[in-house]
């Protein structure tokens, strides 16, 4: 089992395998101007497979896909029909904008890929558009329902957002009556690719739970899952639940599991760390199973402790710039 520094087990790799995305949301990137990835710079399929079951012998079991959004890259079918027989790899959940998810459930259920993470931070059609400068409401709330319908794993990611979105808050809550749906309220955090943010966070988990207890008096505390970063509630009577992710406050870096790999290789022991070594690079470079796997346990164990440590160590308290599209989340 790999374990860091601060002796937590790190099971799980978040996996952007593209930058490139079919939306805008304005929180994660600029309407234009974007330099994306070139194609030889992004780790190709067979360099993933690689990677990850060199990951998988160090001991992660789960491995999101994530991007970007990981359906506009090509081939991502036949690369999952890959992962998913890796030995070791047990768990393959995928967060995307559900903007062309849904013609792939078939597939994605016969390889035994059931969980989603959904991104619909609004579910009013107008605002949908204001927030990621797209018109795909539709598909992507048909998506929803479809997903809850084949009774796959599906949570609702939704980002709070000053003076965008925070009336939604309320309907998405009650989104949950009859559909059995988790609906995460994250913490806006400063990654849209832009040099602006706002100095302080406003709506953070504390606000955004006073403001669902103003309207829903039969709030009930529900256990979190192991390694969970949403704190978790029902409405008494409710299907589904909701929770809350202080990515922002970050107050569940004790927990923490995973690792990140951007779409160039680069590696990110927090998500608040500007990247710590490039594996690509030591790939291509000729390196050997032995050293890319010394290279990996090196940075597993000089983890910063929680996101603040990594920011201040990492970043020299530089605000990032980066888009959350490089990332993955
Ligand atoms: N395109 C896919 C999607 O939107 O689900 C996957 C990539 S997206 C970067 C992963 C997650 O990051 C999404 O749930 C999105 O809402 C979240 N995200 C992006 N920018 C964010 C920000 N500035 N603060 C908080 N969450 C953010
Ligand atoms: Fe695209 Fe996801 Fe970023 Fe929105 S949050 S722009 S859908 S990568």
């Amino acid at each position: 089992m790999l374990k860091d520094n601060h002796n937590r087990t790190v099971n799980y790799l978040r996996l952007a395998v593209t930058d490139r995305c079919n939306l805008r949301c304005f929180y994660c990137m600029p309407e234009e101007g974007i330099n994306f990835v070139e194609k030889k710079e992004l780790l190709s399929y067979e360099e993933l497979e690689q990677l990850i079951t060199i990951f998988a012998e160090l001991g992660v079991s789960k491995v999101r896909i994530t991007g970007g959004e990981p359906f506009v890259r090509k081939g991502l079918m036949e690369f999952l029909e890959k992962l998913v027989n890796i030995p070791g790899i047990t768990n393959v959940p995928i967060t995307t904008n559900g903007t062309t998810t849904r013609k792939h459930l078939n597939d994605l259920v016969k390889l035994g890929i059931n969980s989603f993470n959904l991104s619909l931070d609004t579910l009013d059609k107008k605002r949908f558009f204001d927030i990621t400068r797209r018109d795909y409401f539709d598909e992507v709330y048909a998506c929803m329902e479809e997903m809850i319908d084949r009774k796959l794993n599906v949570k609702l990611n939704a980002v709070v957002m000053k003076d965008k979105n925070i009336e939604d808050i309320l309907t998405m809550v009650a989104l949950t009556k009859d559909k059995d749906i988790a609906v995460r309220f994250i913490e806006e955090m400063p990654f849209n690719g832009d040099k602006v943010h706002y100095q302080q966070l406003e709506w953070n988990y504390i606000k955004i739970l006073d403001f669902i207890s103003n309207e829903f008096s039969n709030i009930e505390k529900i256990p979190d899952p192991l390694f969970s970063t949403s704190v978790n509630y029902r409405i008494k009577g409710f299907k589904g639940s909701f929770g809350i992710i202080p990515a922002y406050s970050r107050n569940f870096c004790g927990t923490c599991n995973r690792l990140r790999m951007t779409p160039k290789g680069l590696i990110k022991t927090c998500l608040y760390d500007s990247g710590v070594f490039n594996l690509r690079d030591i790939l291509r470079s000729g390196a050997n199973k032995a050293q890319i796997k010394t290279a990996i346990l090196e940075a597993v164990g000089n983890r910063a402790k929680d996101g603040f440590e990594a920011e201040r160590k990492n970043r020299h308290g530089n605000q990032s710039f980066e888009s959350m599209a490089s990332i993955g989340g």
